[in-house]
């Protein structure tokens, strides 16, 4: 199957007199007839659901729809896009540990690997994830476990060269991790170009209508974890499992599920899950009138006498154009962000201008949606740190959503009107 279909028929696939609709499982545990059962689901010999803090049907044939999107040997729902990222590393990785991230990644991402997992003693140098081979290779120490940075970053809306972290990775013994939210896997598949693990807040594109918060992380199953004592030596909290013998290819996201899934419990629900297959149902559809729309509003945007720049990689003349054709090919994705020469004032006149689109903080849903990062997300910041953190104080982020492109065009026009 093409992936317009795997994102309607992946997954739940009813048998005679079943539903047609993926049911919702929502029991937080399951019968059987023997306690022998249950203790073999226990030690991993049989296949099975027991408790819904590990695993629940509903959100299982979801995963299987998600690991077929991504291409992967396995995948795991969670209850939110942060909860992915933190178990995505935190499966491999412990206090003296180390890791590499680019430095444009989202802002809940940079707290979460520079604030709260040094507070667990794990270490993270953010990289310019724009710098050659040879700056990015000293940020390398013998202790570094991780590489991770995304597909298109929120809100830089700057292009990862997958292909060349993953060799700079490699090199090192390490897997790759990418946050593939932005793109989804309708317009990039990671694991094609040499990623290991992709994760996503399934909260954006994949729900698609801003209803539920969710997370997956995904196993590409290619990576040798040799080096990687948790997944080759007995995990003794398990009863001496060694996941790379007993699972081989998903050997890491097994022991995400069992060990911390079971210590950490940041779950989906099944009704979580029967909204994100919703979802997905339509994405790729979506993505196709999202960047479609995208692209039409970007070159609108670019034309405009009070626009300073635009950050697009669908747009000829874009720092990331190159790498948009290679990794975007189909379309880049729905998030623009744009700034205005007025600076602060002209971006707040310009947001509270515009009737259709929502001001919320919220990105990549259905609806047209802005975000003013200087006088919302990023309000604390002087503008002097705004800049270092490549915000302008009349940068906003547009999440241009599936309306009628006329009438995308015609609300920003009433914007632009209001600073003329
Ligand atoms: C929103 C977002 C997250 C965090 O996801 P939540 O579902 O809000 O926890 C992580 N990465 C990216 C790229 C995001 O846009």
């Amino acid at each position: 199957m093409k992936i317009k279909t795997k994102c309607l028929h992946e997954g739940w696939k009813p048998k005679d007199g079943e539903p047609h609709a993926l049911p919702i499982y929502q029991s937080t545990t399951f019968n059987y007839d023997s306690t022998e059962h249950i203790g073999d689901l226990f030690d991993l010999k049989a296949a099975g659901y027991f408790y819904t803090r590990l695993a629940n049907p509903t959100a299982g044939y979801v995963e299987e729809k998600l690991a077929a999107l991504e291409g992967g040997v396995g995948a795991m729902c969670t209850s939110s896009g942060q909860a992915a990222n933190m178990i995505a590393v935190l499966n491999i990785m412990g206090a003296g540990d180390h890791m590499v991230c680019a430095s444009e990644v989202y802002g809940g991402t940079i707290n979460l690997f520079g604030v709260t997992m040094e507070k667990l003693g794990i270490e993270c140098t953010f990289v310019n994830q724009d710098a050659p081979d040879d700056e990015i290779e000293k940020a390398f120490r013998p202790n570094t476990k991780l590489v991770f940075g995304e597909t298109v970053a929120n809100p830089a809306i700057s292009v990862f060269d997958i292909e060349r972290f993953a060799n700079l990775a490699h090199r090192h013994g390490v897997p790759l991790v990418v946050d593939n939210t932005f793109a989804t896997p309708v317009l990039c598949r990671p694991f094609e170009f040499g990623a290991d693990i992709v994760t996503h807040s399934t909260s954006k594109y994949m729900d698609g209508h801003a209803v539920q918060l969710g997370g997956v992380l995904i196993d590409g199953g290619t990576f040798d974890w040799k080096d990687y004592p948790g997944l080759t030596e007995p995990d003794e909290s398990y009863h001496g499992v060694v996941y790379t013998e007993t699972f081989g290819r998903q050997a890491y996201i097994t022991k995400a599920r069992t060990q911390l899934m079971r210590d950490i419990g940041a779950s989906p629900t099944a009704h979580a899950a029967f909204l994100l297959n919703l979802g997905l149902e339509t994405l790729a559809l979506r993505m196709e009138r999202h960047s479609a729309n995208a692209q039409e509003t970007a070159e609108f945007l670019a034309e405009q006498p009070e626009v300073e720049f635009v950050n697009y990689p669908g747009l000829k003349g874009d720092k990331y154009y190159s790498l948009g054709q290679k990794y975007l090919p189909d379309g880049a994705s729905g998030v623009i962000s744009f700034s205005l020469k007025g600076g602060r004032d002209a971006a707040v006149k310009f947001m509270d201008s515009l009737e259709m689109a929502s001001n919320v903080v919220h990105v990549a849903t259905v609806k047209t949606c802005v975000l003013h990062p200087a006088s919302e997300t990023h309000r604390q910041l002087s503008d002097e740190q705004l800049a270092n953190a490549g915000i302008t104080p009349g940068m906003i982020r547009l999440s241009v959503g599936i309306e009628d492109i006329d009438d995308i065009i015609e609300d920003l026009s009433k914007g632009f009107a209001s600073i003329r």
